[in-house]
């Protein structure tokens, strides 16, 4: 493929991102707390992270792996923290979380193996092909500046999960009031994270698909965070009224 071409559906694929956001806002994605049996049938909730997960992962180390003697340093950074998220996602995060029997439907799960191939393949694609750092850039603003987002967004999206994750006992299904850390702020931290260290990774690249990647992210987590958030104030009538969504002080 051409990179003309590459980009030409990259950056319909991004517009189509913002579609998605605005159908997400009006359209609650329907698992765990918002889970729901309209969708069809339903898949134990452990065995659908790892199946939907595991398709970005797959493609990106196929396209880039094979290229290794060619790769530059900065695209062996990418790539290994690219799938070091996605080898907690896969493989690390279902084990971790506490679903007892909880399901999620299957329909939910398709479109998540959609999204995940496509961006995917366009990270791995652009990965593989079309780089062209030289090691200068890896003292940049852009990188350095990317970098640190990048770190700093995955430490609070991974603290933040297992916060989420301890309140549980191993048995229990049930929700209660996240406290500590920046849950006094915001009621997703988990979701802010993951949206700042996809930022960070966009800066860091420089290139189109991990923009997209981070619109796409954006479109997920952002009407997923203003649900959950709606959803603690329907359900708990001491809940914080000074808490945001997803974003301190603001939203
Ligand atoms: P949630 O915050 O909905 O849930 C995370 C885990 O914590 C689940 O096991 C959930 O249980 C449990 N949990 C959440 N809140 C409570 C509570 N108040 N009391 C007890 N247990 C709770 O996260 P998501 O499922 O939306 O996402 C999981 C991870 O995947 C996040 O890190 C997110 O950022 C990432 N993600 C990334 C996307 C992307 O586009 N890049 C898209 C979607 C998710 P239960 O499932 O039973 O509700």
């Amino acid at each position: 493929m051409t990179q003309d071409l590459y980009n030409k559906i990259i950056i319909a694929w991004i517009v189509l991102g913002a579609i998605v956001f605005l159908i997400n806002l009006r359209i609650v994605a329907p698992y765990g707390r918002h889970a729901s049996k309209k969708w069809g049938l339903l898949i134990n909730n452990r065995l659908a992270w790892i199946i939907m997960e595991c398709p970005v992962l797959l493609i990106v180390i196929y396209f880039v792996l094979p290229k290794y003697e060619s790769l530059s340093m900065v695209v062996w950074i990418l790539f290994l923290l690219f799938t070091a998220h996605y080898i907690n996602r896969t493989f690390v995060f279902p084990f971790r979380i506490k679903a007892g029997s909880k399901k999620m439907p299957l329909g939910v799960m398709l479109l998540a193996v959609l999204f995940n191939v496509a961006n995917g393949f366009f990270i791995g694609y652009y990965l593989g092909n079309f780089t062209g750092y030289d090691s200068s850039w890896l003292l940049s603003l852009p990188f350095i500046a990317g970098a640190i987002l990048f770190i700093t967004g995955a430490f609070i999206n991974l603290r933040a999960d297992s916060l989420l994750i301890g309140l549980r006992k191993e048995g229990q299904t049930g929700y209660s009031i996240p406290n500590g850390f920046l849950f006094n702020r915001i009621s997703c931290p988990n979701h802010f994270g993951e949206m700042i260290e996809w930022s960070g990774y966009a800066l860091m690249s420089y290139n189109l698909p991990a923009l997209a990647f981070a619109v796409w992210t954006m479109a997920n987590l952002i009407p997923r965070a203003l649900a959950h958030h709606k959803w603690y104030i329907a359900h708990f009538d001491e809940y914080p009224i000074n808490r945001k969504a997803f974003l301190p002080g603001i939203w």
